[in-house]
């Protein structure tokens, strides 16, 4: 009854990527309830929300929201006026642009922001401050799966829908943390799943989903590609493949078959460790069953062979004649609640306009200006792993951050905060005094999404509005606001910035957005998200991609044979465990939001290292006891979990402390294609303190 009394405001969630859909109950100052909407209005969740989303608002209304502008002082920072902020960060950034060139600042966009706030921060880099270098941290997660799939089937996304993963025969899930990660989606999977789907889980640490599936394959961690390779030998050798599929829809099936001919299964048994009648086994399910999903996240993505990773799981999938159809394709789990669109979609990327328009595009570079005003660089920037190295030589003096936290989430955080405060310049963009903020030399105090309005677009690429349900505290400002008011103070040569709002700022990006072309804030509403490709207004935007064909000229998917790679480090006798890292159903990311909200740490308050009970007892360590984990880049102290989760041999860290970081183990190691760091392996010791 009391809720009744409430406004009510239709919304996305902020945290994870399966867009749930729910109404926000609040009255003048704070959010008192969420509640899932109808299956109608909420094609992504039903009725589901799960604890972050329901219970996972808190931080909205911390005290130490950051409500005012902030510059350093010294060792600390002191407040400031908003036009004190901005006036120092557009003299900031013009400095660097006149003194060093524009590619000497750096951009990174965010996930967490709404399209049309990232939008607008890719179009600030390129048409105000004229640089080449604009990224987000998609990079850190599945721009690996971007690569591959762009090079096999032509579209980086999931090709499917939460509606074909909800439906499917079957499933081959790797490196997928799903009951954790993308709990909604999860419990979807695991209702078919006990309604007669076949479930097959490969991965090193016997994640929650594990628990559900028929048959669970553990591979030593790094050697991804045997066993992926290996599969689509033996379905090749027994004649289970799909050949009327793959010759009507796929080329180079001879350079797959001979580059897995090696693979036997008992090859893959001594490279994996997984029993070559177990692969076999898995392998004749997924070749069998009428509609198989594949599905990844960052267990297979985050390796310095990620790319190829990515593509092995594709080939697979392509082999069986799984794409294209309903109740099967392929599906990488995104992460952010916005990862798909203000990540990628929204052309936040080195190398990609909005809409996946290519930088060195003459035709789209003539559009762009056309409606900028101003010609877009033409060149491919820096990466954010790059951006590090390129602070360390002198390279990039200035960097903007809007929305993330590097200083957690990057490889070997001490060397990426060493980069951080070697920045001439460092404006930090948040709603909190974040780990990455505390190295800037200004923070710009931004909103919460319950502070907004705009539209984010989830993992199947439906694109869903986001509504504003209370004002941001004090000062802040949503982020477009920000942006808009430092375009103004930059000199530039291109059109003047006059958004009254982000429908103004989503009507000019779906023109020059073709995938989102026939989109508008009215229509999203009126039929409750629209997935792209949705390039007109009488398109119905599209459920499963590769129906008519695939993304490229002859319509035709590529088979890329994967390289076995190994590793970038092994175990040695210094550091003889491999540490794994990932996610908790608790936290999301770096915990600049759930470790504020207390319903949240009351559950699961700090970081901790899962330890198989062979290597416990071998090392002497007992379940509940602090340890020292260590790598040649640094240490943490943390506590033991004693648990089979992980193998033997192999420890795990949780993604999400600021105590215990795991980036301090982590290493600067990335995949050669994407750049994606290898966050999955680490040599590690652990010893009892
Ligand atoms: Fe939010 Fe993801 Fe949980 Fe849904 S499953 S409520 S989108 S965190």
């Amino acid at each position: 009854a009391r809720l009744h009394r409430l406004d009510r405001t239709e919304t996305t969630c902020g945290y994870c990527a399966v867009g749930c859909r729910f109404e926000l109950y609040s009255d003048d100052e704070r959010v008192l309830g969420v509640r899932a909407t109808d299956p109608d209005a909420a094609p992504a969740n039903d009725f589901s929300t799960c604890v972050k989303g329901k219970f996972g608002y808190g931080f909205i209304e911390r005290d130490d929201r950051l409500d005012t502008p902030l510059i350093r002082d010294g060792d600390g920072f002191r407040e400031a006026s908003w036009a004190e902020a901005l006036d120092r960060v557009a003299s900031e950034l013009e400095g660097a642009r006149d003194d060093y060139g524009p590619d000497s600042i750096a951009c990174f966009a965010s996930s967490k922001c709404t399209n049309e706030e990232d939008y607008l921060m890719q179009k600030f880099a390129r048409a105000v401050l004229g640089t080449k270098n604009i990224d987000n941290c998609a990079r850190l997660c599945h721009s690996s799966t971007v690569a591959a799939l762009l090079g096999t089937v032509g579209y980086g996304a999931m090709s499917n829908s939460i509606e074909d993963v909800s439906n499917a025969d079957c499933y081959l899930f790797s490196g997928t943390n799903t009951t954790e990660s993308h709990p909604v989606l999860a419990t979807k999977v695991k209702r078919n799943v006990r309604d007669g789907a076949e479930l097959v889980v490969v991965d090193p640490r016997k994640v929650g989903i594990a628990e559900h599936a028929d048959q669970y394959l553990r591979p030593k961690p790094g050697y991804d590609i045997a066993w992926m390779n290996g599969m689509a030998r033996h379905i090749i050798e027994e004649g289970l493949h799909d050949a009327e599929f793959v010759e009507a829809n796929v080329r180079d099936f001879d350079a797959l078959r001979s580059k897995v001919e090696p693979f036997t299964p008992e090859a893959v048994e001594e490279l994996t460790e997984i029993p070559a009648d177990e692969l076999t086994e898995a392998a004749e399910r997924i070749a069998t069953a009428g509609s198989v999903v594949f599905g990844w996240a960052m267990g297979l993505t985050q390796h310095s062979h990620g790319t190829n990773n990515v593509r092995a799981m594709a080939n697979l999938a392509l082999l069986t004649g799984n794409v294209g159809k309903p109740n099967a394709g392929l599906s990488p789990f995104r992460g952010h609640n916005n990862v798909q669109g203000g990540g990628g979609d929204m052309g936040t990327l080195p190398n990609t306009l909005p809409g996946y328009q290519d930088v060195t595009d003459e035709a789209a570079l003539d559009r762009f200006e056309d409606a900028w005003g101003v010609r877009p660089p033409d060149e491919v920037g820096l990466k954010v792993t790059e951006t590090f190295e390129a602070i360390h030589d002198g390279d990039v003096r200035a960097l903007y951050v809007m929305g993330e936290n590097p200083a957690l989430s990057e490889p070997d955080i001490t060397h990426a905060r060493e980069a951080l405060d070697t920045t001439d310049f460092l404006v930090v963009q948040d709603l909190f005094m974040t780990e990455t903020a505390e190295h800037a030399d200004v923070v710009l105090p931004a909103a919460a999404f319950a502070e907004k309005s705009g539209t984010f677009t989830n993992t199947e690429r439906r694109v869903q509005r986001v509504g504003k349900a209370l004002d941001p505290p004090g000062g802040a400002r949503q982020d477009w606001e920000i942006l808009q008011s430092l375009a103004d103070r930059i000199d530039h040569d291109g059109d003047r910035w006059d958004y009254r709002n982000p429908t103004e700022i989503f009507d000019e990006l779906t023109d020059l957005t073709p995938i989102y072309g026939g989109m508008s804030h009215e229509r999203i509403e009126r039929e409750g998200g629209i997935q792209r490709p949705c390039p007109d207004a009488d398109h119905p935007g599209t459920r499963f991609l590769y129906g008519d064909g695939f993304n490229f000229p002859d319509g035709k998917a590529r088979f890329v044979p994967a390289d076995m790679g190994e590793p970038g480090e092994l175990p040695d006798e210094e550091y003889p465990l491999t540490l794994t890292t990932g996610r908790l159903l608790y936290h999301f990311h770096t915990g600049t939001l759930t470790r504020r909200v207390e319903e949240i740490t009351d559950h699961a308050p700090e970081s901790f290292v899962e330890i198989h009970p062979e290597t416990a007892e071998a090392l002497g360590i007992d379940d509940g006891e602090t340890v020292r984990v260590e790598s040649e880049r640094g240490h943490i102290d943390v506590r033991a979990t004693v648990t089979d989760r992980p193998g033997e041999g192999v420890v795990f860290v949780p993604m999400h402390f600021a105590d215990g970081a795991v980036n301090t183990l982590t290493g600067e190691r990335y995949d050669p294609t994407s750049g994606i760091p290898e966050y999955k392996i680490a040599s590690v010791r652990i010893d009892p303190i």
